[in-house]
């Protein structure tokens, strides 16, 4: 049977793998030889599961929201992402990289970030597990994500201003690949999200898949069968999405939705949604859809969600998409925050805006009665309260 997982030489069908540098191959190959052993080891278990849960606050809840599925004609189950330690799902991928980092014998931490999100999971990770951190960030992005900045200095790590390119979050991980290169001996780099050169992207929906596998016992727990008809996430890198998506990548009574940012439209150049308006390339170290023009030159992708502002997507997504064993929703800005003043004043939730886009997908949906859908609310709307006020004469 054909499967939608990773084979054994890092490919989503024609999408990842490792396309790097010389300089580089040497600690992907570290990496790639170290990674499976010690994350199924019983002590790296044991440490990870302990902290997923007392410092995390895991299991997140699954919420039947009732009044959002009376709205939409269908049961509509919540996971509760926005309730884990520092506001979204970064955290579960970041704790357990770290982990990872030290038990390979690592004592340095890098990482990039663009709105800042994995930047400060990172850092909170370091303060924890008491490493040395190095944050690198396009200059443009540290001036419109002051917040997280201050947090990530007041947990101890040193946030690196990255002045080249455009300054975002493309320029912030080609600075800290080059770090890497520079440092293997020593330093470890935790990605962000489910991309970059193998075995990132399977190392990431490692970290993340125990979201499907809370999802399994709690939906057996909650309406006595173990699957759902739908499971719903929105993809910037695509962490949230394959976490969510991990056990049930095969089970093809559950159908997949996606949501990416479109921005102004994914017809215009004001978009993000490399599923509907990229071309494959390779970017990161990885073959995969990425916004570029004819040349090959990277586009600068806008949306009004910092956490899906990124010019490619995972190859695991690209694969799902490409298959159409994924159905993919590209949802502008202004459909992303009409759906969070919704399920704000339906179920007393405010969502980060990322997580909004998969909620305004409800809309675009054919649901029947009994129908069981898992959304999963990746992180909370608290740093987007700036933008949310904005708009809200419009609501
Ligand atoms: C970073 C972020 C995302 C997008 O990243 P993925 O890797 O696609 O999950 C989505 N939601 C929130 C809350 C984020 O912080």
């Amino acid at each position: 049977m054909r499967s939608y997982n990773i084979d054994q030489d890092g490919y989503y069908g024609e999408f990842g793998g490792a396309y790097v540098p010389e300089v580089l191959y040497k600690c992907t190959q570290e990496l790639r030889k170290a990674y499976v052993g010690i994350i199924e080891s019983p002590d790296f278990q044991a440490e990870y599961r302990s902290l997923l849960r007392d410092y995390v606050g895991r299991p997140s809840p699954l919420y039947e929201a009732k009044r959002l599925g009376e709205k939409y004609g269908a049961h509509i189950l919540l996971k509760r992402e926005d309730l884990n330690h520092t506001g979204a799902h970064k955290i579960n991928n970041a704790l357990g990289q770290a982990l990872l980092a030290r038990r390979m014998g690592k004592t340095r931490i890098i990482a990039e970030t663009g709105a800042g999100q994995h930047g400060v999971a990172t850092a909170t990770a370091c303060a924890l597990l008491d490493m040395p951190c190095r944050v690198y960030m396009g200059k443009t992005d540290i001036a419109r994500q002051q917040p997280n900045v201050e947090r990530m200095k007041m947990l101890g790590a040193e946030v690196y201003p990255v002045s080249s390119g455009n300054m975002t979050l493309k320029d912030a991980v080609n600075e800290a690949i080059r770090d890497w290169c520079c440092h293997p001996a020593d330093t470890f780099y935790v990605m962000g999200s489910a991309v970059g050169p193998h075995p990132y992207p399977d190392l990431v929906a490692r970290m993340q898949s125990v979201i499907s596998e809370e999802i399994k016992w709690q939906l057996k727990e909650k309406v006595g069968r173990d699957y759902p008809d739908y499971l719903m996430a929105c993809v910037g890198g695509g962490s949230n999405a394959i976490g969510t998506f991990y056990h049930y990548l095969d089970e093809m009574r559950t159908h997949l939705v996606l949501a990416e940012a479109g921005g102004m439209g994914y017809e215009t150049p004001q978009t993000a949604a490399t599923i509907h308006s990229g071309s494959v390339g390779i970017l990161h170290g990885s073959r995969i859809l990425v916004l570029q023009n004819k040349d090959g030159q990277i586009l600068e992708p806008y949306s009004i969600s910092a956490g899906l502002d990124y010019p490619g997507v995972g190859p695991a997504h690209c694969n799902l998409a490409k298959t159409h064993r994924a159905e993919v929703f590209s949802i502008n800005d202004d459909e992303a925050l009409r759906a969070a003043y919704e399920m704000t004043r339906l179920e007393g939730i405010i969502p980060a805006l990322e997580s909004a886009h998969i909620l305004a997908a409800l809309p675009k949906m054919k649901f029947q009665p009994d129908d069981i859908v898992v959304l999963t609310v990746s992180g909370r709307g608290d740093k987007d309260m700036t933008t949310y006020l904005k708009h809200v004469n419009e609501f």
